[in-house]
């Protein structure tokens, strides 16, 4: 009964297990590696096993670092089922889609490059094409579901509140001459009263837990700040004229920022200024949201049930076309623009912030984790100037990072949550190290538990683990 790290152990970023019994070899999540180009290249093509012997996979949630590799498998032989809830089924084809373009646009774009230097042409990783043949394989299932998995393996999913149709899994697997091994897989795990999603449901009586650290040695401010927060930042910014640009992911926090608008218009609470969603892939993601509403917590319902569709909202502008999008750059009335990417990286808020960054009447409002080396972070660190196209730009317009968005639980909510698992031995994944070293300490210290922290490629036999029977 071996465990597989085989990515995303000591890092937050493709995530991937395979368990392998003497029955059955399953997948755990096929995460995109992002990174430096050359080491994202050879860790995301050498996925560490042969993708036709996997029996089945079973998916957690559609952030890309935990399903951006899957078209991968598909292009490898894989054919089996891809176990996911029926959110996450809906989300997988947009995001996978999506990828795949970007997959082959840097290719393209690189063999401008390499066929002018007569080198062979550059292969992208994957392509449209194994991306819709990855979505022919995904098997929908509801939330406490038990599914029966090849070589005898049982497997629950539950809310983990952290995304749209995010689980978390319990597993039974089968072990001779005793009782099954119960193990917890905790990635990723949300937090309580976030926006839009019910809180994560706690797994309870397992032998093992496998979570993530992600937040490991810190804490965030109260999900419920958010609806606060943004109210005084945003009209701090329309009082004086300007407009807010919002850097945001188009899966999760362009939805969230989306509700909390939309109540605090309701209680009029900001002025009634025109906001813009200008990003295709999120417009796509918040009908997803429309169609999946029992994801969805009261709150939201009670929203809806007195204003109606919240994702389509009439003050709610989509824009489709580029000219759409280049008409709000270029107009001066106050409003509120959400775009993507989140950490200002390449997307239509570059074009938003080359044309609104000089003007000290703007705001930025960073909603989400800015990872070092982008220009999200740069603004975060207030650099006066930064490089937008090519070109320099002072950075006159108000910069706010507002703490208290968070998906991720911090490290009293990954606390309590291990320690209501009842676990007896604990493997921590999916962050940095001095993350996963504090709250190892942690767990230590508090529940005097083996607390183990694998690193990519560590393999470790479940059933041999030294696990006291109660
Ligand atoms: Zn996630």
């Amino acid at each position: 009964m071996k465990w597989h790290f085989l990515g995303g152990a000591n890092q937050v970023t493709g995530s991937k297990h395979l368990l392998v019994t003497d029955q059955a070899r399953i997948l755990f999540d096929c995460g995109l590696f992002q990174g430096r180009r050359k080491e994202s290249e050879d860790i995301n093509r050498n996925l560490g096993f042969n993708p036709a012997g996997v029996d089945a996979m079973v998916l957690s949630h559609a952030h890309i670092d935990h399903c951006g590799n899957i078209p991968t498998l598909a292009r490898n032989g894989y054919r089996n089922p891809i176990h996911a809830t029926t959110a996450t089924a809906d989300l997988l084809p947009i995001m996978l889609r999506d990828s795949a373009r970007i997959q082959e646009a840097d290719a393209a774009y690189l063999n401008q490059k390499t066929n002018r230097r007569g080198l062979p042409p550059i292969i992208p990783l994957y392509t449209v094409e194994d991306a819709e043949a990855a979505i022919q394989l995904i098997q929908p299932h509801k939330y406490a579901e038990e599914l029966l998995l090849p070589g005898g393996i049982r497997l629950t999913h539950v809310d983990a509140g952290h995304i749209l149709g995010a689980a978390l899994a319990r597993l039974e697997i089968p072990r001779q001459g005793g009782p099954p091994l119960r193990v917890a897989l905790t990635f990723d795990l949300g937090r309580k009263n976030l926006p839009l999603l019910h809180d994560p449901v706690q797994i309870r009586d397992v032998d093992i837990v496998i979570s993530e650290s992600t937040y490991g040695d810190r804490d965030h401010l109260d999900a419920r700040h958010e609806g606060e927060d943004l109210r005084l930042a945003v009209n701090r910014a329309l009082a004086r004229g300007g407009k807010v640009m919002i850097p945001t992911f188009a899966l999760g926090r362009a939805q969230e920022i989306i509700y909390l608008l939309a109540e605090l218009r309701e209680q009029n609470a900001i002025p009634d200024v025109p906001v813009y969603l200008d990003s295709p892939m999120a417009q796509a993601i918040s009908r997803v949201f429309e169609f999946n509403l029992s994801y969805l917590d009261e709150d939201y319902h009670d929203l809806r049930s007195r204003i109606g569709s919240v994702m389509t909202a009439p003050w709610l502008r989509y824009t489709e076309t580029v000219d759409e999008s280049k008409a709000i750059t270029s107009s001066s009335e106050p409003s509120i623009v959400l775009a993507a990417s989140g950490m200002c990286e390449h997307g239509r808020i570059l074009h938003h912030l080359k044309h609104g960054i000089e003007n000290p009447a703007n705001q930025v409002l960073l909603v989400g984790y800015q990872a070092v080396h982008t220009l999200g972070r740069r603004l975060q660190n207030k650099e006066p100037i930064v490089r937008i196209f090519g070109d320099e730009f002072e950075v006159r317009a108000e910069v706010e990072t507002l703490g208290s968005f968070s998906a991720h639980a911090d490290r009293n909510e990954l606390f309590d949550y291990i320690q209501g698992t009842g676990a007896k031995y604990v493997f921590l994944v999916h962050g940095e190290q001095s993350q996963r070293e504090a709250f190892a300490t942690r767990l230590r210290d508090r529940l005097g538990i083996p607390v183990e922290l694998p690193n990519n490629g560590d393999i470790v036999d479940l059933a041999q683990l030294p696990i006291p029977s109660k």
